[in-house]
């Protein structure tokens, strides 16, 4: 189930184009078709599954290029990681507040919007040494498509 269509992929494809203007970096046509490929997929891709998607219209690239682009966008705030328990991070293009479930059995990630997983309210407040900026819930689980097969 996916509700990504091509024009919200145009829409986010833009504005990476003017974020990534503003804050001044390099915009080349390897660094649109590597954020590209996240922005449409709502399959929270590792490096590797983009890496192999690249690779069809970029012969030459290495994992590693993909790996350090993918790491500058999270930097920049541009994309975001999804930790997960199974070491590879997974990344995402949607930036709206949201939580993840992963699937135990297949590491599928997905999203989740509820209500009920937004109402801790931590905004600034400190704990220990940190001050808090927001959270998100993993949660775990098994999908549908492991639990029928
Ligand atoms: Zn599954
Ligand atoms: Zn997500």
């Amino acid at each position: 189930m996916s509700f990504i269509n091509e024009e919200m992929i145009r829409e986010r494809v833009n504005e990476f184009i003017d974020r990534s203007k503003e804050l001044g970096i390099k915009v080349t046509p390897q660094r649109i078709a590597i954020y590209k490929e996240l922005a449409s997929t709502d399959q929270h891709p590792s490096t590797e599954t983009i890496y192999k998607k690249i690779k069809d219209y970029y012969p030459n690239i290495s994992l590693t290029t993909v790996y350090r682009t993918l790491e500058t966008f999270e930097k920049l705030g541009l994309i975001s990681v999804v930790n997960v328990l199974y070491n590879a991070a997974r990344y995402d293009a949607n930036l709206t507040p949201h939580n993840h479930i992963v699937c135990i059995e297949c590491k599928k990630v997905e999203d989740i919007y509820d209500e009920s997983l937004s109402t801790l309210d931590v905004s600034d407040k400190t704990l220990g040494d940190y001050h808090i900026k927001g959270y998100s819930i993993l949660l775990n689980g098994v999908c549908k498509d492991c639990r029928d097969s």
